[in-house]
């Protein structure tokens, strides 16, 4: 054997995040609280966009989000007519049973709004505060410590969000200063990722020093580039243990956006760095803010951190499948899992782990059938009209004829209630956590 030659005797370590240490935020409202940071979940954040004037409007989309799997949702807080309508916001909510958090998003003007309205000062159960839009000079920092003050009073956990958008060009400027009297300078881009990471960092401090407890305080430096962002947090992680909220910025539409926070955010929490997501995403004409969601809880469950819902592991069909039979049934399935799992979540505890497969023919169908909690291999072209179904590994049946789509969905179906129906309250999944 050469000494080049790869020892293969040696096991192959599964790749699974370690997740650096941060404090534990905790987000409470009445008697119930999210944790954030911690030995707590990755949490699933998003925001409304209807004016937070219109109590129902903005009611019904948070109720939409929380059902789609938001654990935290924060609505704009811009006006007095805003802040007096949060209260009614978090009454509608109670009364429909929405279960979800409130944040108020605050720029500008939180100091006076949250002092002004105590009742919604209340109603909120965490603040975001821009350190770049809190005020300028002298006012900067009396702004920013009545706003820390507000929060200490009422208990409330503070996001320090600062992004590239809206820096603190006071800061940014004395950076450049600096900069510019070093031998030999940074690049703009390096001071650029100083400035964010000192704005939070600095504004973090000195809320602590103003009283609110270090567990308290949830750090987001959000940048629109995948690079820039990993480079941030990164460093934000080294620095601090406050917990970590991630978010590309202004990610943009459909594909684009979708996959660039996809990337980014997957970058990050494979090296442990995040306690909170939310996906920026700018919906398409038409296209439901929940979308936001769903795109949060499908990079949480691809990374094997959480589980939502029961996954459909389909084949991408090619020239030895040329019927679209599997695709059809895959996406039956899925849809279908998907659409009975807000009951299913309490009745089979444990069910948003399932794996299903459908797949396309002979060459993978059987192995990848195996290898999920129940599977089924559709015949590919030219091969004999039979479709066996595998559970829990073992072949089980095989289904022929036409009625094989409906056949499948009975057999999934009484899979679930034989395995996941008959687990107690004792026994449920410890990833099943919403
Ligand atoms: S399982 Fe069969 S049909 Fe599906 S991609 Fe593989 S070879 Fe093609």
């Amino acid at each position: 054997m050469s000494d080049l030659a790869p020892d293969l005797s040696e096991p192959i370590s599964a790749a699974m995040p370690q997740r650096h240490p941060t404090l534990q935020a905790r987000v409470a409202w009445g008697s119930r609280v999210v944790t954030i940071g911690g030995n707590a979940p990755v949490r699933v954040q998003s925001m409304t966009n209807t004016d937070t004037v219109d109590v129902i409007g903005t009611a019904i989309q948070v109720k939409e989000l929380a059902q789609a799997g938001s654990e935290l949702v924060r609505i704009t807080v811009n006006t007095p007519e805003a802040a007096q309508a949060v209260p009614a916001i978090r009454e509608q909510l109670d009364r429909m049973g929405v279960d979800v958090p409130l944040v108020g998003d605050f720029h500008y003007n939180g100091h006076t709004l949250l002092t002004e309205y105590p009742e919604c000062a209340i109603a909120l159960s965490k603040y975001r505060i821009n350190p770049g839009n809190v005020g300028k000079g002298d006012k900067r920092d009396r702004q920013f410590a009545q706003m820390i003050d507000v929060a200490v009073r009422h208990g409330k956990a503070v996001r320090i969000g600062v992004n590239w958008g809206s820096l603190d060009q006071e800061l940014l400027a004395a950076l450049m200063d600096e900069n510019a009297r070093r031998p030999v300078p940074w690049e703009a881009r390096q001071v650029m990722y100083q400035a964010l990471v000192q704005s939070a960092l600095q504004s973090a401090n000195w809320a602590e020093e103003l009283g609110l407890p270090a567990g308290q305080i949830i750090i987001s430096c959000k940048v629109s580039g995948v690079q820039d962002l990993v480079t941030v947090y990164r460093a934000l992680a080294d620095r601090c243990r406050y917990p970590l909220h991630l978010g590309l910025t202004e990610a943009g539409m459909g594909t684009k956006g979708t996959v660039a926070s996809s990337v980014a955010l997957g970058l990050l929490l494979q090296q442990g760095i995040g306690d909170t997501i939310r996906v920026s995403l700018t919906p398409q004409p038409g296209e439901s803010r929940t979308q936001e969601v769903v795109v949060a809880l499908e990079v949480l469950q691809a990374l094997g951190l959480r589980s939502f819902n029961p996954s459909v592991t389909a084949c991408p069909g090619c020239g030895r499948t040329t019927s679209t039979t599997f695709q059809e049934l895959a996406k039956q399935i899925d849809d279908h899992l998907r659409a009975m799992m807000p009951v299913w979540r309490e009745r089979y505890p444990g069910v948003e782990a399932m794996k299903v497969a459908v797949m396309g023919c002979i060459v993978n169908g059987p192995g990848e059938s195996k290898h999920a909690d129940i599977g089924i291999s559709l015949p590919g072209t030219g091969e004999s009209p039979a479709a066996p179904v595998f559970i829990d590994g073992q072949k089980a049946m095989t289904l022929r004829g036409e009625g094989i789509a409906e056949e499948f969905h009975r057999i999934v179906e009484s899979y679930i209630e034989r395995r996941f129906g008959a687990i107690t309250d004792a026994h449920r999944s410890p990833i099943a956590d919403r």
